[in-house]
């Protein structure tokens, strides 16, 4: 879940009310210019200052912009809580005073989460199952890979997915769905009003409907007349479980819409990606229910690809190792090459459609040492299921040995980076970066070590969704395992190694570590090549002295700060993946979240 810009500040409360912010400041002493700060109810994402002067309390809520910057009404933007904090501690610019002193919560006064916070939660997650019928680990990794993303989405358009909203309905039709079935006091549904996007809250009380409009005011907030504003109608309706605002009675029991409860809508429907599956003759019988156009400038997300989930919908397929040659169309199209042979494109048929994928077509069958190699592949392959990881679909044995897998169309990422450089932000690396480093966790974590993991070997299935490919090098541990020693020397991408694997062989997740963060360089300089054109010694050398690759010129200082901790020579004191995730999922939030202008950068925390 992406992070409170303000969890950091030492004066930050969260979910306190106006009464309790009071109670803090009286209890730490009332000096004038003593100051704390809160999360606001009713804006998203807003705060509210709360300032002692002359024995005196002054609030002053600040709101989260539609551009991601912070300010008080009438006062200066800022591009975050702790910047508009410092901002005021040196100039009043229209406050009681300036802030002097910051209120500090004790150690055992934990920020308090508001209701919104659990709330948001749970509707992430109902918003990323019913628009993509993702769940369990799936779902999981779609929140934390698009956080920052699924919340925008959900502030706008996330009451299209609740059970209460009708869609646009007569006020007469909502009146006959709510005499429907029982008819308790409280029980609502919310509709369209007419094609101006305002809405109506039909309410039963005393076994009579009441209709109220919803207020949509011109800064776009919504409200009842005369009640508290909100930024989206949901939170609105939230707000209205708890408390009446004005309408005869609070709200209870949602009327429930049938199409939205029942029809759940099909990956891809929403959005434009192309769906991969070629539905079975009939269709697949679910009704899917009409939602507003998506605007122009939607990126397309991970999960509005097919490639996101596993296409064996029953993981007993998986055990299916091989594909049969009935099975296979392959295309003349040739994606790459290597020193095994070539990757062709074509389309894979099963029981429920077909499936774009990449054949990677064995050379010369002949020859026992690469064939022994692309087996092994195959088995690590076979054992991984990641969204952010090349899936082996199965192997086929005919004239040739083929691998079957997933289908990256948009290609390698250093090639597309450098065919690229104008196009693609900062905050679009930061973002691939991170599913890198989510792929690599999950590696870490299931105890494989990929020892080729390079800008080369991420390939993308489109601009926003990235892959770890080419398991050719990669090797399971044994469970009491920490490392694997290569007894024989290959080709193998030096300028990409860690010391220990350089000097004593010796692979772990550790080294792959030091790898991401050549990965790292390499995209951030747009594909650029590491070391440029060093030789191996002279790269050694340059280690061992301590030296390391500079920040590419477009690179944010806290990614090249994750970059060195990467490069750290000792593999006992570099970080793990789990940090390394941690790092560019806590960077990627921020400046996700605020919408920040390119080149400028946010505080990080720390992996180390
Ligand atoms: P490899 O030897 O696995 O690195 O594959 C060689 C080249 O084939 C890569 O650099 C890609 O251009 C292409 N390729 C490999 N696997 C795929 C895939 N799953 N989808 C699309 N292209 C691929």
């Amino acid at each position: 879940m992406s992070a409170d810009p303000a969890a950091e500040l030492p004066f930050f409360y969260g979910s306190v009310s106006r009464v309790e912010a009071e109670e803090q400041l009286k209890l730490a002493g009332m000096a004038d210019g003593l100051f704390l700060l809160r999360q606001c109810l009713r804006s998203l994402g807003g705060y509210v200052l709360s300032l002692v002067w002359n024995l005196e309390f002054h609030h002053y809520p600040i709101e989260k912009q539609l551009n991601g910057t912070y300010c008080i009404t009438g006062g200066k933007s800022h591009c975050g809580p702790a910047e508009l904090c410092e901002f005021y501690s040196m100039d009043p610019d229209g406050l009681a005073c300036n802030l002097r002193k910051p209120c500090l919560r004790s150690p055992d006064t934990p920020i308090r989460r508001g209701v919104f916070d659990s709330l948001r939660e749970n509707m992430l997650r109902e918003y990323v199952k019913q628009t993509w019928n993702l769940e369990g680990e799936a779902m999981e990794q779609a929140i934390i890979s698009q956080a920052p993303q699924l919340e925008r989405l959900i502030a706008t358009t996330a009451h299209e997915k609740m059970p209460w909203y009708h869609g646009k309905i007569t006020r007469k039709e909502s009146e006959r769905r709510l005499y429907c079935g029982a008819q308790p006091d409280g029980k609502f549904l919310v509709r369209d009003r007419d094609e101006t996007g305002t809405f109506a809250l039909s309410i039963m009380y005393g076994k009579t409907v009441y209709h109220y409009q919803i207020l949509h005011d011109k800064s776009g907030k919504y409200s009842m007349p005369e009640g508290t504003k909100f930024d989206t109608v949901w939170q609105l309706i939230e707000y209205l479980k708890m408390k009446s605002d004005g309408l005869v009675t609070i709200l209870r029991e949602a009327c429930l819409n049938k199409a939205t409860i029942q029809t759940p809508v099909l990956p891809s429907a929403r959005r434009p990606a192309a769906p991969r599956y070629t539905p079975p003759p009939g269709g697949l019988g679910i009704a899917t229910k009409p939602l507003s156009p998506i605007p122009a400038n939607t990126e397309v997300l991970p999960m509005d690809c097919a490639e996101f989930v596993n296409p064996y919908h029953n993981p007993n397929d998986l055990k299916k190792f091989y594909i049969q040659r009935e099975q296979l169309m392959i295309d003349e199209v040739e994606l790459g090459s290597g020193n095994f042979g070539c990757v062709k494109k074509g389309v894979l048929k099963t029981d429920k459609g077909q499936i774009d994928v990449a054949i990677k077509v064995l050379k010369n069958d002949n020859e026992k040492l690469v064939r022994e190699e692309m087996m092994r592949e195959a088995e690590i392959m076979h054992q991984l299921d990641n969204p952010y990881i090349v899936r082996m679909l199965g192997l086929c044995q005919t004239d040739a040995l083929m691998l079957v897998m997933e289908m990256a169309s948009a290609g390698p990422l250093n090639k597309f980076l450098s065919s690229k450089k104008e196009s693609v932000t900062t905050e679009n690396i930061v973002n691939l970066m991170h599913q890198v480093s989510m792929g690599m966790m999950y590696l870490e974590e299931k105890n494989f070590v990929h020892r080729d993991l390079a800008a080369r070997n991420v390939l993308l299935v489109n601009q926003q969704f990235a892959k770890i490919s080419d398991f050719g090098l990669s090797k399971a541990l044994g469970a009491d395992d920490n490392y694997y020693k290569a007894r024989t020397l290959g080709k193998w991408p030096l300028k990409w190694y860690a010391p220990e694997c350089i000097k004593f062989h010796k692979f772990s997740s550790k080294g792959d570590v030091w790898s991401f963060g050549v990965t790292m360089w390499e995209a951030f300089s747009y594909g650029g090549k590491p070391y440029k054109k060093m030789k191996i010694p002279d790269v050694i050398r340059l280690i061992e002295n301590g030296e390391r690759m500079e920040c590419p010129a477009k690179c944010p200082e806290q990614i090249y700060a994750v970059m060195k901790d990467c490069w750290t020579y000792k593999h006992e004191e570099r970080p793990d993946f789990k940090k390394v995730e941690g790092a560019m999922r806590t960077y990627y939030y921020s400046i996700s979240n605020k919408g920040q202008p390119e080149g400028q950068t946010e505080a990080a925390t720390p992996i180390k």
